[in-house]
């Protein structure tokens, strides 16, 4: 089976895996969902199979090399063609309290060879799992930035070989690699974001094996990232990427575990004895590339193990960038902000122990050099669903601190105000809560996604 895994300057191939797994099921039923029986995939001649089967990632002009493959089968399913996106609405709807089985099922029946599950060497082995117990065909795919941990490579090759498959790993250019490093060496995220690193090694190598697809599947949970995974379907139309024909809509994204908790995941890890990447027994939750990842604290969110040195909200390293909302664009810059639409919509954070700022009181809080009393100001929008969200513990916190030394403000900071407070406020996006010191001017800002009282008040503490 020849399939070209390339990039268009120098990335040589990789091997394309189908795993068929009709012969080895672990588990026949589970909830109400009911294997199928598929004896007549093995059926199919290996003529027939190759025929249907489509590289990931097939570019013109290259004569990749081609890793023979024992596992290879085509689908026994023809790919439909993408439907309009009202349609994935309502398959959402449908499929909304559906097992992660079920969902895996729907979409590898639907889309057949022209899916792959998107790995990216962490939890979403649970993906692979789920596959394998559907007993139908499937691919997996995943990106090697060139910057994974030792233990991630060695866990690539463990579940090829528990699975018996063959992952579809997707490089970075390495004329762009090259540039990126030559000119601003091998760190530059740590000073100027991870946004350029992350668009040479992951986004475009990405983009590349999407569009060989009609459909990918991902282990995106919306308990991941309260700030950008909160309302995360479990099938869409991909708002960001494109398919194999091309063009808005050609897309379709599957997230079976949008509406499992991390705990269930791995209760399910460990049930059905799947392998899992070592770096998890050190203190990682999340995994990522190995100068962007760290391990967690007890407690602590497991984003907060990424790009740590970042803003909070842009912990998304593009792969999902569909997730950030509109406000969040309009707070960054890409929209126009709340526009007339916010004025119709309630304040928030209302409580006696919180005072209200308008511009000339943030300016003159802000300019101080020496105050009576520390200050913790929260800059927000009042149509934001995580200022929204954050608004009890917020208030509670105020009432706690009333009277005892540190005052509470908020300031609307979207609108008119919204370029002076991302020039002098640091905002990033909303809510964002700084503490203006009694002896400086010079205001710090919340570094965490965590908004409850103890937090909050932790970060007071610290500080006061
Ligand atoms: Fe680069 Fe870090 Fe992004 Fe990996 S996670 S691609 S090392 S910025």
């Amino acid at each position: 089976m020849a399939l070209a895994v390339t990039s268009s300057n120098s990335i040589s191939s990789s091997s394309f895996a189908l795993s068929s797994s009709s012969n080895d099921i672990k588990v026949s039923q589970i909830g109400s969902f009911r294997l199928v029986d598929r004896a007549h995939v093995a059926s199919t001649s290996l003529s027939q199979r190759r025929s249907l089967v489509r590289p990931l990632n097939a570019e013109p002009k290259r004569n990749d090399s081609v890793v023979p493959l024992a596992a290879t089968l085509a689908t026994p399913e023809v790919a439909e063609k993408v439907e309009g996106e009202e349609d994935f609405e309502q398959f959402a709807k449908e499929l909304e309290n559906a097992s992660p089985l079920e969902i895996m099922d729907r979409a590898l029946e639907k889309f057949g060879n022209d899916i792959a599950i998107a790995f990216s060497g962490a939890e979403d082995v649970a993906l692979i799992e789920y596959a394998h117990l559907t007993g139908r065909p499937f691919r997996v795919f995943s990106l090697d930035t060139g910057r994974l941990n030792p233990e991630t490579y060695r866990f690539f090759d463990e579940v090829e070989k528990h699975f018996g498959i063959r992952i579809e790993y997707m490089f970075p250019d390495a004329v762009e690699v090259q540039a990126l490093v030559r000119s601003k060496g091998l760190f530059s995220f740590y000073e100027d974001g991870h946004q350029e690193c992350c668009r040479v090694r992951k986004v475009r190598p990405l983009r590349r094996a999407l569009k060989g697809l009609r459909a990918w599947i991902t282990g995106q949970r919306k308990d991941q990232s309260p700030g950008t995974r909160s309302e995360i379907p479990v099938v869409q139309v991909d708002p960001v990427f494109e398919g194999l024909e091309g063009g808005v809509g050609s897309l379709v994204k599957w997230n079976p575990v949008a509406n499992v908790k991390g705990n269930d995941i791995w209760n399910f890890l460990r049930t059905m004895d799947v392998p899992i990447n070592s770096l998890h027994s050190q203190g990682y939750i999340s995994i990522g590339c190995e100068p962007c990842t760290r391990p967690v604290l007890p407690g602590q969110h497991e984003r907060e193990g990424r790009w740590w040195w970042e803003d909070a909200k842009a912990k998304e390293c593009g792969l999902h960038k569909g997730n950030i909302k509109q406000e969040d664009a309009a707070v960054n810059g890409n929209g126009n902000g709340a526009g007339n639409a916010s004025e119709a919509v309630a304040d928030i954070f209302n409580s006696q122990n919180l005072v209200t700022l308008n511009r000339t009181g943030m300016e003159n809080l802000a300019r101080l050099d020496h105050r009576q009393e520390p200050w913790l100001v929260v800059l927000y929008a009042p149509w934001c669903q995580f200022c929204q969200a954050m608004e009890g513990s917020y208030v509670e916190l105020a009432d706690k601190l009333a009277g005892n030394g540190v005052k509470v403000g908020k300031f609307r900071a979207d609108g008119d105000q919204k370029e002076y407070a991302k020039q002098k406020l640091q905002l990033g996006s909303f809510p964002t809560i700084l503490f203006f010191p009694k002896h400086s001017s010079k205001p710090i800002k919340y570094p965490s996604e965590r908004r409850d009282v103890d937090s909050l008040m932790a970060f007071v503490d610290a500080l006061r």
